[in-house]
């Protein structure tokens, strides 16, 4: 996700920032852009109930409250120049660098991580070379896997309540002024896979940013329905 989407501004708590949700979509490393308008209302909607069912279950975010239905007031972090990808089924980049079929459930859930990076187009990186360039101690990559891990339960669990299958998701995670590691960003169906659960056949509806990604038409239909799915659950 390129930072585009979202526009950080200064809060006059000097511990807080506020960040505005746009409506501007990108893929493939920002080649594909289009402007979807409602988008960033609906994700920031959509990102902040995510949160705060996150911050009940004892996850530590950077969320604080809505200023707005676009914008967000959120602690100030330092972030973690890395994204961190948990799938639980084979879709996307992995299909694309494996032999791994689209639509493969994995026994367990795969953590792919990636340098944020646009010049090397965010490539997948190994826990070793994370050491080795300093980003992160060993002990604070295994408590953001962990929190990854701890997250994906949580959330699988509650989009199923809401019909929705969660194929898999990207987080980051920055610290804050006291060195607290916290997720961090936004939890949409912008950086979410879900797919619909009240499909009769097996046939896959993305209600997701591969709306965008595949030109499959209807992505605003497709957030709105999450986001009533959210409220009429919540
Ligand atoms: N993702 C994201 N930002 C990125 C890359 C991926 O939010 O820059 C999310 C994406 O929406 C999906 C998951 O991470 O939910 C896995 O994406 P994948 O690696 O399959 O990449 P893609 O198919 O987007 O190339």
């Amino acid at each position: 996700m390129k930072a585009k989407q979202k526009k950080i501004f200064t809060h006059h708590d000097l511990d807080k920032v506020k960040i505005e949700f746009k409506d501007d979509a990108t893929a493939f490393n920002a080649l594909k852009k289009e402007k979807f308008e409602g988008k960033g209302k609906l994700n920031c909607l959509i990102s902040a109930k995510i949160f705060e069912v996150l911050i009940k279950e004892n996850i530590p975010t950077h969320f604080i409250e809505l200023e707005n239905e676009n914008t967000m007031i959120a602690k100030k972090i330092q972030v973690v120049p890395l994204e961190i990808v948990l799938r639980n089924i084979a879709y996307g980049s992995l299909c694309k660098q494996t032999t791994i079929k689209p639509g493969t459930r994995l026994s367990k859930p795969l953590i792919d991580i990636y340098l944020k990076n646009d010049e090397l187009s965010d490539p997948l990186i190994t826990k070793d070379r994370i050491e080795l360039m300093n980003i992160l101690s060993s002990d604070d990559l295994d408590l953001i896997i962990n929190l990854t891990l701890k997250i994906n339960v949580i959330l699988k669990n509650f989009f199923k309540n809401i019909q929705l299958q969660l194929v898999d998701f990207k987080l980051e995670f920055g610290y804050d002024y006291e060195n607290n590691i916290l997720l961090c960003d936004e939890i949409s169906p912008d950086n979410c896979r879900l797919w619909d659960l009240k499909q009769k056949n097996d046939t896959i509806v993305s209600l997701d940013k591969d709306r965008f990604r595949n030109d499959l038409g209807g992505l605003i239909e497709a957030y709105s329905e999450i986001h009533r799915r959210i409220n009429d659950f919540l």
